[in-house]
């Protein structure tokens, strides 16, 4: 089967050949399509289950084949939030691996390291931001995050970031983030917080359970 039946594009099937990567997983099959097709998803997903490449690559398939804006500067088009700095480190490496046939440049932004680096990164032009909630917060607050362009935000282990007491700082994180937007959450379990905030969040989601 491969990963042809996905709709992902040549340069992408290239990338993930290169990984070694023969097949889609479960989770792949049922989300790049979706995802693709611009749905709303809520996600069961655990770690391991090649669910960091089910975002990753349809995210970087619409961003680049996104009509290029009339104004030079890059801005944040994708915005994933994941609640422990180890997850956004991973998701950081993904995105820079999956994305290194591409021209988008992603940065990451957690607490604990350099602020005055992070806020570099974000002022050289960024498409896809990688952050952990409060130091995104700190960085809205100094004015080093746009967030008015983003398009696509995902939330990686929604249930771990409900857990760690993240709900205010995520609401405030997405109030300057456009309505107009898709919105991908996954999560290993659904309980009834990540319903109620799925609610809030989601248009119209697409179920996807493997
Ligand atoms: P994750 O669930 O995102 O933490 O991914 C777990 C591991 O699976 C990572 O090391 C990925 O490189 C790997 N992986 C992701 N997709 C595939 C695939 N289709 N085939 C083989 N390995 C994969």
């Amino acid at each position: 089967m491969g990963f042809s039946t996905t709709g992902l594009n040549q340069s992408l099937i290239d990338t993930v050949t290169e990984q070694g990567y023969t097949e889609p997983t479960p989770i792949q099959v049922a989300t790049i399509p979706a995802i693709l097709a611009g749905q709303d998803l809520m996600a069961g997903a655990q770690t391991g289950t090649g669910k960091t490449a089910a975002f990753a690559l349809p995210i970087l398939q619409l961003l680049s084949e996104a009509p290029v804006s009339a104004s030079p500067k890059r801005a944040i088009r994708a915005l994933v939030l994941t609640p422990t700095r180890e997850l956004a480190q991973q998701v950081y490496k993904s995105f820079v691996t999956y994305g290194s046939q591409s021209a988008l440049q992603t940065a990451l932004v957690y607490g604990g390291a350099s602020v005055n680096t992070q806020m570099a990164a974000l002022a050289s032009g960024v498409d896809i931001l990688v952050a952990t909630p409060g130091r995104l917060l700190d960085l809205i607050g100094r004015g080093a995050a746009d967030l008015s362009q983003v398009r696509h935000l995902v939330f990686d282990e929604a249930d771990r970031m409900l857990d760690m007491g993240f709900i205010d700082e995520v609401r405030r994180i997405i109030k300057p983030i456009p309505a107009a937007r898709q919105t991908l959450l996954f999560s290993a379990t659904f309980g009834p917080e990540i319903f109620a905030l799925s609610k809030s969040l989601l248009k119209d989601p697409t179920l996807i359970e493997v």
